[in-house]
């Protein structure tokens, strides 16, 4: 599966897609909110893992753009875009949901909940 990974955190972009390559998904990095629109409109990735924390745009604001190029293409199929936060406050949760996030995992989480989650996932 095409997974585009949303993360300005060296280690945590090693960590996550080393995983997800192991699992046999095609894993694009994105080190800011901007750099992921601009794959995001070339690619067609089915899952988008998106920190919160991004320099310049953060993750909520990128979401946001991103439904709304969706939007603008209906023939676009629906990007199913999961938070990755360390953050686990309630209202941060509400917050993503608002933008156009489809799942939330706080960091440091296990990769096995991530793996169920994409699985759990059907197109
Ligand atoms: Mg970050």
């Amino acid at each position: 599966m095409k997974i585009l990974l949303v993360e300005d955190n060296p280690l945590n972009q090693k960590i996550v897609s080393f995983y997800l390559r192991k699992e046999h998904h095609e894993v694009t990095i994105a080190s800011s909110g901007e750099e992921a629109v601009k794959l995001f409109v070339s690619g067609e990735y089915k899952i988008i893992l998106m920190d919160l924390m991004l320099p310049g745009m953060n993750g909520i604001e990128t979401t946001r753009k991103i439904r709304k190029i969706e939007a603008e293409f209906p023939g676009t199929e629906r990007s199913f875009i999961i938070a990755l936060t360390a953050n686990t406050l309630d209202n941060d949760r509400e917050q993503c949901m608002q933008s156009g996030m489809d799942e939330y995992m706080a960091k440091p989480f296990e990769m096995y909940k991530l793996k169920h989650i994409i699985e759990n996932y059907s197109f």
